[in-house]
């Protein structure tokens, strides 16, 4: 038996890059609307070497990410997911591309609707929660993935680049400087 499973998996490795290495690709909510009406939780660990979409994002690749995923009811019996994602990612300075260390601390509301749905005004304009749309399961580590990607800074950065890129500046002079100066001029 784990030789024929060995070889699902191949199988499958080509179709999902990153499915054999990480079993949490196989961790799917069948019937998201049940669970989120039955107030249930689930909850795991995610290596980040699994998360490929973020690797053009990182430094590095290595560590884990914590995910929570509770089932909630709406004030008007609406289908909803509390996702709590925490964990560290060393992220790419933009400048220098070391590691710049990035705490997750990511907490979304998600409200389920059925994939292909019309959204009415007033849920397009509500900004407390986001819509997630589902057709039959739901894949819990692409979910946590997306947040991820939504929560992660466009360009990081160090606070001080140890970069000598300010040496490639040739000693222009900030073009901000001249503003400050002008600024201390007109007051
Ligand atoms: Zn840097």
């Amino acid at each position: 038996m784990p030789v024929l499973f060995a070889l699902t998996c191949q199988a499958k490795n080509n179709i999902i890059p990153g499915f054999c290495r990480n079993s949490y690709r196989l961790k799917k909510i069948n019937n998201p609307f049940a669970f989120a009406r039955d107030l249930r939780v689930l909850e795991g660990r995610l290596e980040v070497a699994g998360l490929e979409r973020l690797h053009d994002l990182l430094a590095e690749t290595g560590g884990t990410v914590f995910w929570h995923l509770e089932g909630e009811r709406g004030q008007r019996g609406e289908s909803l997911l509390r996702l709590t994602v925490s964990g560290g990612l060393l992220l790419a300075c933009q400048r220098c591309l070391g590691a710049t260390p990035f705490d997750l601390d990511i907490d979304s509301l998600l409200a389920l609707v059925p994939a292909g749905a019309e959204l009415s005004q007033e849920e397009l304009e509500d900004d407390s929660r986001d819509f997630l749309p589902v057709e039959h399961d739901l894949d819990v580590a692409e979910l946590v993935e997306d947040e991820i990607l939504l929560a992660l800074p466009v360009a990081p950065r160090h606070e001080k680049c140890g970069l000598p890129g300010v040496a490639d500046d040739g000693g222009r002079v900030h073009p901000f400087a001249g503003l400050a100066g002008l600024k201390g001029k007109l007051n």
